[in-house]
């Protein structure tokens, strides 16, 4: 049993709340893990508001975790205690599903979400199954990688699918997800373009690697670029007009989602058919995807842009990153 602090969200749209919370047994297969900086991604976001109607409250949110592992159950393996390692979205998963044994993880039906039903990151310690607790590289800079482990492989994962190094890629919504896909897409070796609704983004997507940059207000620039690219990853949570940037797609493209939009969209199947084109989407990556995405901003030195605010503050850092202020991903430093 461990008694922890977390900060607590009661009911949906509340404050967070400061309390002492009970972990319960550690299971055999269960990590825990001393929490030192989590990310605030817009899922904790959207979990607090309950958007997705999937949320459980009293909640503890924050999956974007960088700590020390502390204890280790009796039947976990390949992690030591005072090892530096990451978790994600995913606390676990069954491992004895199709989906489990064939290393895609990220697809089990029985996925346990790390702030559903679960406590998450936003706390003293957290706990997780030791094939979700991902140790990190040397040379990843500790207190920088906590946005890899939810933001990170969310884009990077399509990136992998549905890119080469050859590729067109733009990336739509320059937030959390979309300055790290940026990154990724640019040390990929992508042709990236970059759309924003905020023009004050423009230099900062260059900075990024962006090779050019478009603003997703004004339909007809978008029009302009009709048969450009290979592959669009939507990082936003809101409807644009998705029959602008179909149009924007290259014979066989692909429109990929990974930031929920809750609104259904509607597609001219003609237009698919004749363009051979695809419009997909996909959550998180696997426990493989997130070791090699690891490897990968580490050799690139991929860092998130972040900004820190101790966790004590964590009720003006969720209104910041509401309020669309974010640049490009808070990161919450552990101060209880
Ligand atoms: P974020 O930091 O808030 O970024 C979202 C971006 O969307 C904003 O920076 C903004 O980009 C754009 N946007 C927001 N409101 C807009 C508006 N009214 N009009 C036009 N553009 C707007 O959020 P995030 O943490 O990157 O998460 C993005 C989405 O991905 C969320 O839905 C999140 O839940 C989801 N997500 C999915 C997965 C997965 O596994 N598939 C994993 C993590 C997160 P610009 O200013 O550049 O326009
Ligand atoms: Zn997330």
């Amino acid at each position: 049993m461990t008694r922890i602090d977390a900060w607590v969200a009661p009911t949906a749209k509340s404050k967070l709340v400061r309390q002492q919370v009970e972990l319960g047994p550690l299971a055999a297969e269960e990590v825990e893990v001393q929490v030192e900086h989590c990310g605030l991604c817009h899922s904790d976001l959207s979990v607090l508001n309950n958007d997705w109607g999937l949320s459980q409250f009293p909640a503890v949110l924050g999956h974007e975790i960088v700590g020390r592992v502390v204890e280790v159950g009796p039947a976990a393996k390949g992690l030591k205690v005072g090892q530096h390692v990451g978790i994600g979205w995913a606390a676990g998963s069954c491992m004895h599903c199709r989906q489990c044994k064939s290393g895609n993880q990220n697809l089990c039906p029985q996925s346990t979400f790390t702030i559903v039903g679960h406590k998450g990151g936003f706390a003293s310690r957290v706990r997780a199954h030791w094939a979700w607790t991902m140790p990190l590289p040397e040379k990843i800079d500790v207190a920088e990688a906590g946005p890899l482990l939810c933001g990170g492989i969310t884009v990077f994962n399509p990136l992998v699918m549905h890119a080469t190094p050859t590729s067109r890629v733009g990336i739509v919504g320059i937030g959390g997800l979309g300055h790290m896909a940026v990154k990724f897409a640019a040390a990929y070796g992508c042709d990236v373009t970059a759309f924003t609704a905020s023009e004050n983004k423009f230099d900062e997507a260059r900075a990024f690697g962006a090779n050019h940059v478009v603003t997703t207000k004004d339909s007809t620039a978008i029009k302009k670029l009709g048969g450009s690219f290979d592959l669009l990853i939507s990082t936003v949570n809101v409807k644009l007009d998705w029959d602008a940037l179909i149009g924007t797609l290259a014979p066989n493209g692909r429109l990929h989602f990974v930031g929920f939009v809750l609104e259904p969209i509607s597609v001219g199947v003609i237009s698919l058919i004749m363009g051979q084109w695809s419009i997909s989407g996909s959550p998180i990556g696997s426990p493989e995807g997130i070791a090699t995405m690891l490897d990968f901003a580490a050799r690139h030195n991929i860092t998130p842009q972040t900004e820190h605010f101790p966790m004590s503050r964590i009720n003006e850092a969720f209104e910041r990153l509401d309020a669309g202020k974010a640049r490009y991903r808070i990161v919450l430093d552990v101060d209880f």
